[in-house]
């Protein structure tokens, strides 16, 4: 295991009920440095048994001491817990950079958004309520919002931190008992969260993780007949094995399979506002991110203008190895190189605008130059489909009419902003865009832990973030008492 890293705790274990445990079939997986290929370490290859622990001391945690903790002690628990992330927020920041090749500020603030969704959720535990409902007379009827029991959290590699934040601090603040399995690529701050969460006093049991492969601990807790909610974050075609099983068990689901997110840029619009907005949202984590903004739709008379902009910043980007810390880090993996590689072959009919940099890159990385594509028709395959790396299309369009139709052409539906100074031309547009969220003159909100957040269309369905989230990891009940 390398010396950067530093680690407090073996990440060849599992983190069940409290304690530190080899999986049970005693099979590890290897650990590697996406900046350079090597071969750092090993972590677990927990598997269905191991799941099945998890799943059983989760439920002796509901049944025990964090089954009976309130809302205020359960608040007061993430409190803690967001003070100790705060603490190690440079050490988990180190950690995320080397095993996901993470630029480090982008890990910092990874780390940082962690911290914040424990302090929202911390501070909302104890204020989600129900109603009380008039009725026929006699009847005093109200809701009570009551735990799902054990939530299964299925946390993709692109931004471990910030979707355990997201779901794990939901789940928790409403009382559920949790089982995480991160991705075999990212799983080492998913454990060093998970510890922090016991040092916080969380009870054991409350928060258990199972790392493996999706298709033996990822298969098995989506299947496993004990859990009573499931949140997914990935791919598309994994999304529907995960609703499919869960279909067999008769529990809901939350997914969110990414998109392709456009910004529109209109002839008035702000371009010396837009453009830090419009490049970075394509290349923030190498494009490896669920709301990347891989197409830019630009008016005709401005669209000269704004490639030349964005070409400038292009040609300025330099990738490198994660502790580097430059624009861009390399892909998390060879497979998602070879994806993204293969996109950009696809492109080659493509007028390419500018490409960025590559400064230092050790051998075995896994790197592609940012690249920007111009004069892109919305059905070129490079506009239609999720790309997954540091790519952007600009699209040209003529009137606005246009510019809504080819935004809402895509099987997605997760983020769009609009770039315009005119407000009758904000609202049509927001109002027609089919987009979970739609920006009007940003782009992302600054991470925006308090906008409900998820897709319409292949984006997936369920929201997360902000108060939103805390229904979808509650259940509702209706109590109607007859008193005469
Ligand atoms: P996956 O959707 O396969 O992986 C996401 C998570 O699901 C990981 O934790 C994975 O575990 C787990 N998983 C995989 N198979 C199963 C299964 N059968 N049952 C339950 N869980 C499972 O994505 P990939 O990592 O393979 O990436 C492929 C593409 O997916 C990317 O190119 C990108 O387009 C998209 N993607 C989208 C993300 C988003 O934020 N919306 C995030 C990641 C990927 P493990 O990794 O251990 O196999």
């Amino acid at each position: 295991m390398t010396q950067e890293l530093d680690l407090w705790f073996d990440p060849a274990k599992c983190l069940i009920n409290g304690q530190w445990l080899s999986p049970s079939g005693g099979q590890e997986l290897p650990l590697s440095d996406p900046s350079t290929g090597a071969c750092i370490g090993a972590i677990a290859r927990g598997g269905a048994a191991d799941i099945d622990a998890a799943v059983a001391a989760a439920e002796a945690a509901l049944a025990g001491d964090w089954g009976r903790a309130n809302a205020v002690e359960r608040g007061r628990v993430l409190f803690r817990l967001q003070q100790l992330v705060l603490e190690k927020v440079d050490h988990l920041a180190r950690i995320e950079a080397i095993d996901v090749g993470k630029p480090l500020k982008q890990a910092r603030a990874d780390a940082v958004a962690l911290a914040r969704y424990l302090e929202f959720y911390g501070g909302a535990a104890d204020k989600l309520h129900g109603q009380t409902i008039p009725y026929l007379d006699g009847y005093t009827v109200y809701t009570l919002r009551e735990p799902h029991g054990v939530t299964g959290h299925i946390v993709p590699w692109n931004y471990p931190m910030q979707i355990i934040g997201r779901s794990v601090g939901a789940a928790l603040a409403t009382g559920n008992a949790c089982v995480l399995k991160p991705a075999e690529d990212a799983c080492l701050t998913a454990l060093a969260f998970a510890d922090l969460a016991r040092q916080a006093g969380l009870p054991d049991g409350a928060l258990n993780v199972v790392p493996g492969l999706g298709s033996e601990a990822g298969a098995a807790l989506t299947a496993h007949p004990r859990v009573h909610h499931i949140s997914f974050t990935g791919s598309v075609a994994t999304g529907v094995h995960v609703q499919t099983a869960a279909a067999q068990n008769v529990v809901p689901v939350t997914l969110e399979l990414g998109g392709k997110s456009p910004q529109l840029v209109f002839e008035d619009a702000d371009l010396e506002a837009a453009l830090p907005f419009l490049v970075n949202a394509g290349i923030q984590n190498a494009g490896q991110t669920c709301s990347a903004s891989s197409r830019i739709l630009v008016h005709r008379p401005r669209l000269d203008e704004v490639t030349g902009l964005m070409a400038a910043r292009y040609g300025a980007l330099k990738v490198g190895p994660a502790l580097a810390d430059l624009d861009v880090g390399p892909l998390i993996s060879a497979r998602q190189e070879s994806i993204v590689s293969g996109f950009l072959d696809r492109g080659a009919d493509l007028e390419k605008a500018a490409e960025g940099v590559l400064r230092d890159v050790p051998e075995g990385g896994n790197y592609v130059r940012p690249t920007l594509f111009a004069g892109v028709t919305p059905d070129h395959v490079l506009a239609r489909d999720e790309i997954f790396g540091p790519v952007q299309v600009i699209i040209p369009f003529d009137d606005e009419d246009e510019a809504i139709e080819i935004a809402n052409g895509t099987d997605y539906g997760l983020v769009a902003s609009i770039w315009t100074r005119d407000g009758a031309r904000q609202m049509r547009a927001a109002k027609k865009i089919r987009s979970g969220q739609v920006f009007i003159n940003n782009y992302g909100a600054g991470g925006g832990v308090e906008l409900p957040f998820g897709g319409t269309g292949r984006s997936g369905h369920g929201r997360e973030k902000g108060f939103e989230a805390l229904y979808g990891f509650t259940t509702l009940k209706t109590v109607a008492a007859y008193h005469g």
